[in-house]
């Protein structure tokens, strides 16, 4: 997954997650990749569009 430098760590994505695989910190998204589905969601949800598949 790649962030880009629109994301504001609001947490929209990370809490829409159905699989929990994305964390917030203070100023970086961590995603767990491996067990992603690719369901979009996270990407769909961002209200700046930061989130794009690699
Ligand atoms: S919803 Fe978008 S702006 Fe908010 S934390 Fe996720 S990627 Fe960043
Ligand atoms: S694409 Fe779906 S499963 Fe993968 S991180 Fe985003 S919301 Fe979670």
């Amino acid at each position: 997954m790649i962030v880009s430098e629109w994301c504001m760590f609001c947490g929209e994505c990370a809490g829409l997650c159905p699989r929990n695989l994305i964390e917030v910190r203070e100023l970086s998204l961590n995603f767990n990749e491996e067990n992603c589905k690719e369901c979009n969601l996270c990407v769909n949800s961002c209200p700046v569009n930061a989130l794009k598949h690699e």
